[in-house]
């Protein structure tokens, strides 16, 4: 996209309306661009370092949206400062059952934090267990294929289930997996207490063809779902015959509080980390993608 002098249309109010909300005076909000809006547009760009030629293209509008985002923020929270919250959410400890291989705990911020300890109170009191691959990961840990750039696993929003937990004996795993729709899963929570189902069941072995068992067990991802956590697809090369990694049956995300279109994966990261902390790792570059938009 390209909007610059004579450009008309929605995009074009669009432009104006957010210059306008931060007081760089573009003009009436009309969808035409005049000489006032891009004179607008220049001294924006030029606050915020984009190179100055008074066009709107991709980076100039990510910008004036990040800009009006973070003037919202503003406006609702008075602990930002210079755009940024100096209050960080603290990073929570939380407990795992141990299953082979898997750890006893692992970190999450506050907020999903507490809403897995809820998850969690459920599948103990029913007698099931909740297993981890762990959560937390490093800012510097190396963006590879199996890793996605912008993972909520660096925003405390992500938790991982012991990858061994499930999909390899369907009679004795804590967890079953099913197919459910196009590349997603329904965990189940093996469980006394629990529901008795019947469950077609999939394994690294057998991907594309689930074999029926039953007894009794808790719906994981119902439950999950109930207290914002989300489930993530898995690759497509998983049903293929690729990597048994790109099941991600294990995988569940904390998606409360993120707006489509809105939030961004560096307005998360800045929920936990200083930009200090962050700004020379190798996630930051990644800090304008946006939730539903280009970040998922
Ligand atoms: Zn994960």
């Amino acid at each position: 996209m390209n909007l610059r002098e004579n450009s008309r249309g929605e995009d074009v109010k669009t432009v104006q309306e957010i210059l306008k909300q931060l007081g760089f005076k573009p003009g009436g909000v009309d969808g035409w661009y005049g000489e006032k809006t891009e004179a607008a547009v220049i001294r924006f760009q030029e606050q915020h370092h984009l190179y100055a030629d008074g066009i709107v293209g991709s980076n100039t509008w990510r910008e004036l949206h990040q800009a009006l985002h973070i003037h919202i923020e503003e406006q609702i929270n008075p602990q930002v400062e210079n755009g940024y919250q100096t209050e960080l959410m603290d990073w929570k400890r939380v407990p795992a059952d141990k299953y082979r291989d898997g750890y006893d705990r692992f970190f999450l911020r506050q907020d999903a934090a507490e809403a897995y300890m809820r998850v969690r109170e459920r599948v103990i009191e029913a007698g099931g267990k909740l297993t981890s691959s762990g959560a937390r990961r490093s800012l510097n840990a190396a963006v590879s294929a199996s890793r996605s750039a912008t993972s909520f696993h660096y925003t405390g929003r992500a938790l991982d289930l012991f990858v061994g937990s499930a999909m390899e004996n369907r009679n004795r795993d804590p967890f079953v997996v099913a197919a459910d729709g196009d590349r997603c899963w329904r965990v189940y929570v093996r469980a006394e207490g629990g529901e008795s189902m019947k469950i077609e069941a999939v394994t690294y072995g057998s991907r594309n063809q689930g074999r029926l068992i039953s007894g009794r067990f808790i719906d994981l991802t119902a439950l999950f779902e109930t207290q914002g956590f989300k489930r993530i697809r898995a690759r497509r090369s998983f049903f293929t015959g690729g990597s048994w990694l790109g099941a991600e049956w294990w995988h569940f995300q904390y998606e409360n509080g993120l707006e489509k279109g809105v939030s961004t994966f560096g307005d998360e990261l800045l929920k936990v980390y200083t930009e200090k902390q962050i700004r020379r790792t190798p996630v930051w570059q990644y800090r304008t993608r946006i939730f539903g938009v280009n970040w998922f």
